[in-house]
């Protein structure tokens, strides 16, 4: 295998080629922060796709934690739902917003504030309609989710239809997740902004200086070998030297830099 395997992404205002690296930590107060875990990926391969693997890689190492602290990247549903039930690890990590227009501009019309009666598979609009369909399907990443559709009679002279649907003739129709998914995200919508939720969330920070000193240190951003296997190696070997360093610094009682916060922290902190 060679650099064909090295892909061209980008993030935001950064393109790379080559790959990915995902790196876990312990961050206990109370112990060394070492590395416990190092998933090297091609670029674009994405953040909610390596939790699994991550998981399955620790379990095997006997390296689970209870729980897990992530950013946005990951928290998938299916990443809270799954980690939960086959790995018993708790993912903490601020859930996206749900994406739609009527989200950011009209949020009472937004998906997730529809009333979904899960018993009775209907969903009621702002309006107080019920809906017409309900089908369960799976979405282009295989999850499960629902389709649903309100009347079009109803939809057709509702006083408030420009704000919820932008079709032209067409009833306003919903995608939710299936129940497990729906539920995960909601109630996570909910606890992220929770004081409790923050607190145990901002030790995610550590991480940040991780990928930070591995940078400054190790050169981490750039590979020196060509394909996946040998630039997994090299980050492996990047996490080894940091462990050796951060042991050492532990045994000598040399206390951790301050931390740096990521930016949803620092605002919901600054917020707070
Ligand atoms: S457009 Fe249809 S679904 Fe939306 S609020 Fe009006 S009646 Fe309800």
């Amino acid at each position: 295998m060679c650099g064909l395997e090295a892909r061209y992404s980008s993030k935001r205002t950064v393109n790379w080629v080559g790959y990915k690296v995902h790196l876990t930590e312990i961050c206990d107060e109370d112990s060394p922060h070492l590395i416990t875990q190092v998933q090297t990926t091609i670029a674009t391969q994405t953040d909610e796709e390596v939790v699994k693997p991550i998981h399955q890689s620790l379990e095997q190492k006997n390296l689970l934690p209870d729980e897990h602290l992530m950013d946005m990247g990951y928290t998938s549903s299916d990443n809270l739902i799954s980690s939960q039930s086959d790995y018993r690890v708790r993912v903490i990590g601020p859930v996206r917003s749900e994406p739609s227009w009527q989200a950011r501009n009209h949020p009472q019309f937004a998906a997730q504030n529809f009333q979904i009666d899960w018993n009775q598979q209907v969903a009621i609009c702002p309006q107080g309609h019920q809906s017409r369909s309900w089908k369960p399907t799976l979405d282009r990443g295989g999850e499960g989710v629902i389709q649903i559709q309100f009347p079009s009679a109803a939809c057709k002279n509702c006083a408030t239809r420009t704000q919820c649907t932008r079709a032209k003739t067409d009833p306003r129709k919903l995608t939710i997740r299936a129940k497990e998914g729906y539920m995960a995200l909601k109630n996570r919508r909910k606890e992220q902004d929770n004081p409790e939720f923050l607190k145990i969330y901002h030790k995610r920070a550590g991480i940040e200086g991780t990928l930070s000193q591995a940078l400054r240190k190790s050169g981490l951003r750039q590979s020196r070998y060509l394909g996946l296997a040998k630039t997994h190696l090299q980050h492996i070997l990047t996490a080894a030297a940091l462990n050796l360093s951060r042991l050492d610094n532990w045994l000598n009682n040399i206390p951790l830099a301050s931390t740096r916060y990521s930016r949803f922290s620092a605002l919901k902190f600054k917020k707070g």
